[in-house]
């Protein structure tokens, strides 16, 4: 692919995007959101249109949208579509809440960033019409377990390549797929947590609680706009495969942050006035490891003490919890570990840019790395392209 177009080259969104789109009239010219998906995302100016056939492309993270100053570039917005379900009353309403809605939604609503707003959030989910509210934390818990499991075949065996790569970021697996083909065995295998979430509240939830899966309307609510894409993956169906129903797919719709933000405002539900409220029982409780999730360097840290745990038995000491070489905002950390026995150079990501670079320089430079995550927004989810427009802007 040939290098680094002119930020002035225009390129369109695709009108079939699953992401976002774009209001042409409103435009402004600016080349924000060419400058993110240059420098922070390594995607625009590494290919021209003549090579793509015209087509613009787009690993779905929408920090386009996020740094848009008019709103040309927007989400598309499906809570029109989560409003007729749960008008169907033919229709079962669950929404499983990611971990970094709770602490972005209040910005939305003039709090504090940051503020911890999870039992209002709950609230105003079923003040909408919500039938169930469940917690992504509960399959974020399933995805460690996976991801830990996995690393320990991995390292112990020698039978699959390393390093292993995290794959719950859509974003950061599209960019994989585009870019780096021949790395794809060295992502893990595990679905993201909602592409866990989804299967499990058609089978395991739906048997517990007695419903009927075809009535299910399974909607996630994420900081991300690349979930609307993933979900919209050929293997987000395992659902099929449990009930042989033609067409059933694992997790229906995708909100944002700031699509329940505009949903509650369109509704004149006053947030502050709401009492707080808890998760549906089952798959509203989940252990810690889910909630770090929403940061940089929480899945690296919570699968590495959860493989810790498995390789020796005993709980993870203290040097894994808070795991401070990896935590922070430089877009590539590293560290040398010791989980059991094992001595496990591991690194840390965030923004696909900074991706490419780390790839690069393994490419080259010979270092054995055991364990990369690489989450494609600034800072990880918490960055997230469909949250509150000002969160972390100046991550990097
Ligand atoms: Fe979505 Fe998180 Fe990846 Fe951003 S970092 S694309 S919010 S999964």
């Amino acid at each position: 692919m040939s290098k680094h177009l002119p930020l002035s080259v225009r390129v369109p969104i695709e009108p079939d995007n699953p992401s976002i789109l774009r209001v042409e009239e409103k435009c402004i010219r600016c080349g924000m959101c060419k400058q993110v998906c240059t420098e922070r995302m390594g995607v625009h100016g590494t290919y021209t249109l003549a090579e793509t056939g015209d087509q613009a492309i787009c690993i779905h993270c929408g920090q386009c949208a996020n740094v848009c100053p008019p709103d040309s570039i927007i989400e598309r917005d499906a809570h029109h579509a989560v409003q007729e379900a749960i008008a169907d009353p033919d229709k079962i309403v669950i929404v499983s809440t990611s971990p970094s809605v709770r602490v972005a939604l209040g910005e939305a609503f003039g709090l504090e960033p940051g503020t911890f707003v999870e039992g209002k959030m709950v609230a105003l989910l079923r003040a909408l019409g919500v039938d169930y509210v469940l917690d992504t934390n509960f399959a974020a818990d399933l995805t460690i377990v996976e991801e830990a499991s996995e690393l320990i075949e991995r390292v112990t065996s020698g039978n699959a390549p390393l390093p292993q790569f995290t794959s719950c970021c859509p974003g950061w697996v599209k960019f994989a797929e585009l870019y780096y083909p021949e790395l794809l065995p060295n992502l893990s295998t595990a679905k993201s947590p909602i592409g866990m979430q989804g299967p499990t509240i058609k089978t395991y939830f739906a048997k517990q609680k007695n419903l009927d899966p075809r009535k299910i309307v399974n909607v996630a609510l994420t900081p991300c706009t690349a979930k609307k894409f993933e979900i919209e993956r050929e293997e987000m169906c395992a659902s099929v495969d449990y009930h042989g129903i033609p067409g059933m797919r694992d997790m229906d719709l995708v909100i944002t942050t700031r699509e329940l933000a505009r949903w509650a405002k369109e509704a004149g539900i006053d947030f502050h006035s709401l009492p707080d409220a808890s998760y549906d029982d089952i798959m509203g409780r989940a252990s810690g490891a889910g909630v770090i999730f929403g940061n940089t360097g929480g899945v690296m840290e919570a699968a590495l003490r959860t493989a810790y745990e498995y390789l020796t038995g005993t709980p993870a000491p203290e040097a894994l919890y808070d795991l401070q070489p990896v935590r922070g905002y430089d877009g590539i950390r590293e560290a040398t570990l010791h989980v059991g026995e094992h001595e496990l150079n591991v690194a840390v990501v965030y923004g696909t840019a900074n991706a490419r670079t780390l790839i690069e320089r393994v490419k080259n430079g010979g270092k054995q790395y055991h364990f990369i995550e690489v989450m494609a927004c600034p800072g990880g989810c918490i960055g997230g392209g469909g949250q509150p427009k000002d969160l972390l802007k100046d991550a990097d």
